[in-house]
């Protein structure tokens, strides 16, 4: 069956930052991205997978059972290689359950109070799990960016790890960069294009 461009997608979040950027990212297309909250009724999910991709999976499985409309869901966050991965798939809550951006900042701070600058390597990862509308069928897409951990805060735009990661090749954190420029070479933004190519 031929898919549809859809015209509204849920995004299975609550998270506001992620909605912003998503929809800024496809602000060139007819598509506007919602959170899953605006459908009403009660939206939950578990995060219980053990990748980004099966979290994600989840997300937008669980989204699907309030709703015949396209879904897409977002589970991100940082690697960092000097931590075996982590915060990884618990970046959220990296600090505790009620953690907050801030929390999490100063305990990845401290975890690599002793790792020297060479070895502060890092990546944003973003799983996307697209289902179009009246569709069982799901499509993952995933998006990389590969930067540096500082060691203090720079910058105070973004959201989470932003002010602390410096994408290779740049001399600005995403917490100094705008909204804009971060959007050009996001993990979200790679995830999106290439979700774009099918379905956008
Ligand atoms: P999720 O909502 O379970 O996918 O968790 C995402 C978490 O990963 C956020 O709470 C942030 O801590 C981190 N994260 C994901 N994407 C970004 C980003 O673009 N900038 C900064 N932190 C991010």
């Amino acid at each position: 069956m031929k898919q549809q461009k859809p015209k509204t997608l849920y995004l299975a979040s609550k998270n506001q930052h992620k909605l912003r950027e998503i929809n800024e990212i496809i602000a060139d297309t007819t598509i506007t991205c919602r959170l899953a909250t605006a459908l009403g009724g009660d939206i939950t999910w578990n995060e219980s997978g053990n990748s980004f991709i099966a979290n994600a999976l989840e997300k937008a499985r669980a989204l699907k059972k309030l709703t015949q409309e396209a879904v897409l869901a977002d589970d991100s966050g940082l690697v960092v290689r000097a931590l075996g991965g982590a915060p990884g798939i618990f970046s959220s809550r990296y600090a505790g359950k009620d953690a907050t951006d801030h929390d999490n900042n100063l305990k990845l701070l401290n975890e690599l109070a002793e790792t020297p600058k060479a070895q502060r390597t890092a990546s944003f990862v973003c799983a996307l799990v697209y289902i179009p509308a009246h569709s069982k069928c799901h499509y993952a897409y995933i998006g990389q960016v590969h930067g540096t951990i500082l060691t203090s805060f720079r910058g105070y735009s973004g959201f989470g790890y932003d002010p602390l990661f410096l994408p290779l090749g740049k001399d600005k954190t995403f917490g100094e960069q705008s909204q804009h420029e971060k959007n050009k070479s996001s993990h979200r933004h790679q995830a999106l294009r290439s979700w774009r190519q099918s379905f956008a």
